[in-house]
């Protein structure tokens, strides 16, 4: 109950690089006291696929209209006033007011729909909902529409909209759609719009954990949403159609797509500092979506499948409806490979590199005819263009070294390792002296290594296993630059597919 003591309302003003409204009150809160804010509020509803935004479409000759939101990334705070920051997850008791020949959806089924009043000769019902799990804001979502609706039985109700920026949006248990990303039509769409679209929903549902349950605590750890569901869309695919071969493409779709962004030096570490929302709002890119799954895919070989599977699995239980940040999820996986008797793989030391600096490196192997029995390993920064200068903004924090650096292997110590400290770890050692720059890159390990890709040739010669970043080596240096790199940045709002080609591959759902 309210109490004369308690601090009252004063003024408002607000923050416009940070899009806060500070209130301004009588008095100090006091910490661990528990405050009730009521506020009523009003705001416009533009077309412009942002917060709460209406829909037009045509259908039997006639304009109609809708409404739907998009809250993500920084948007929850254009519908409703909220603590709109992915850590500060709460419940929400959601109530809609249609028309009655409309229906409305949102995350969770309406457990009311009794009431109703009359005016200006329409009658209106109001939906209310249950209460949502404890969840972040940017994950609210409803539609109100005259659309035929089936409630769904599974965990999550889908819906094509008909203006919609990004490719889909992964609103906890009610994904929403553009249409090329949801609606498939047999003799219609072509086999790629079919695998397009299970790709999209596969990315989707895969946010329910990463994303939805498992919340990372800032946007700057945003790849721990958008590279896990970007891997595991190749995983949930490959389980319903294993026919297609979809991991077969992840090298061309995601790891090759991240090298040609990352080659240069305009690119950016997978994590990396964002302030306001339209800093926010560029972390949707490249970086974040291939690169992210590219390490993600890089950490299940070092692993092994089963450590990867188990460590990622106690991490989502451990972390569920709650906020993540990365050096957790190393600690988890740090913590299930010591039980799989692999100790020896520090998974912190190896992602931290590829996550906190940007560019890769290029390992070349070489044999060298005068010290017969070594191979002579070199790794180097690789950038696209070599003259390019480095405009500095994301120094590497661990050192690196620009130019070359040299060592030699003693290839017949590889062998004998018994699958602990000599397999792979000759390369953890070869550039200790360039800070380790590229030191996770011991793919070579001993773990059944079911990976479902092809390209690793399986045949026990460690030293060809470095395909993905020879294939960058090759892949990159031609030059031969598509529009993929062209496409970072605006991944979020897939500006870069906006060509009428159908071909709907370069956009990235959210
Ligand atoms: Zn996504």
């Amino acid at each position: 109950m309210p109490s004369a003591s308690d601090p009252s309302y004063v003024s408002w003003e607000r923050d416009e690089a940070r899009q806060f409204l500070i209130l301004k009150l009588s008095d100090d809160l006091k910490a661990g006291t528990r405050y009730v804010l009521e506020m009523t509020y009003s705001a416009p509803m533009p077309n412009d696929m942002r917060g709460i935004y209406y829909s037009k479409y045509t259908s039997g000759g006639q304009t109609k209209y809708m409404l739907a939101t998009q809250l993500a990334p920084t948007d929850a705070r254009r519908a409703f006033p909220c603590f709109d920051e992915p850590a500060l997850k709460a419940t929400f008791n959601i109530t809609l007011v249609r028309p009655d020949y409309l229906t409305s959806i949102s995350n969770m089924p309406i457990v009311d729909s009794s009431s109703t009043f009359y005016e200006n000769g329409i009658t209106y019902v109001k939906d209310v909902y249950a209460k949502t799990r404890k969840m972040s804001t940017y994950l609210l979502a409803f539609v109100v529409s005259d659309f035929d609706y089936r409630s769904a039985t599974s965990a999550s109700d889908m819906i094509a909209i008909p203006d919609f920026a990004a490719g889909a949006m992964e609103n906890w248990g009610l994904i929403t759609y553009k249409q090329t990303s949801m609606l498939y039509k047999p003799g219609v769409s072509s086999q790629i719009n079919k695998q397009r679209v299970a790709v999209v929903v596969s990315h989707e549902l895969a946010h329910m954990w990463f994303g939805d349950l498992v919340t990372p605590a800032w946007w700057d750890d945003i790849w721990l949403n958008e590279g896990f569901a970007s891997f595991v869309e190749y995983m949930g695919v490959d389980h319903v159609h294993p026919e297609w071969n979809l991991f077969d493409k992840f090298v061309v779709q995601d790891v090759q797509r991240a090298f040609a962004f990352d080659g240069r030096v305009t690119s950016h570490p997978i994590i990396l500092e964002l302030n306001t929302p339209d800093e926010i709002n560029g972390a949707f890119d490249t970086i974040s979506y291939s690169k992210g799954a590219s390490v993600i895919r890089m950490m299940r070989h070092f692993l092994g499948e089963e450590t990867f599977r188990n460590g990622i699995t106690k991490y989502l239980k451990a972390l569920a409806y709650d906020a993540a940040h990365h050096d957790r999820l190393w600690q988890t996986l740090i913590k299930q490979a010591e039980e799989d008797g692999k100790s020896h793989i520090d998974v912190k030391a190896i992602m931290d590199t590829w996550t906190q600096q940007m560019n890769y490196p290029v390992v070349t192997v070489s044999c060298d005819a005068q010290t017969p029995g070594y191979l002579s390993v070199k790794q180097e920064r690789y950038l696209e263009d070599p003259t390019a200068v480095d405009p500095g903004t994301y120094a590497s924090p661990f050192g690196r070294i620009e130019g070359e650096c040299d060592n030699d292997v003693d290839y017949d110590d590889d062998g004998g390792g018994g699958g602990g400290g000599g397999d792979g770890r000759s390369f953890d050692g070869v550039c200790g002296s360039c800070g380790g720059s590229g030191g996770g890159d011991d793919d070579d390990d001993d773990d059944d290594d079911d990976d479902d890709d092809d390209y690793d040739d399986g045949d026990g010669d460690d030293y060809e296993e470095e395909e993905d970043y020879g294939g960058g080596n090759g892949g990159g240096g031609g030059g031969g630059d598509d529009d993929v790199g062209g496409c970072g940045g605006s991944d979020y709002d897939d500006d870069c597919d906006d060509d009428g080609d159908d071909d709907d591959l370069e956009e990235e759902e959210e």
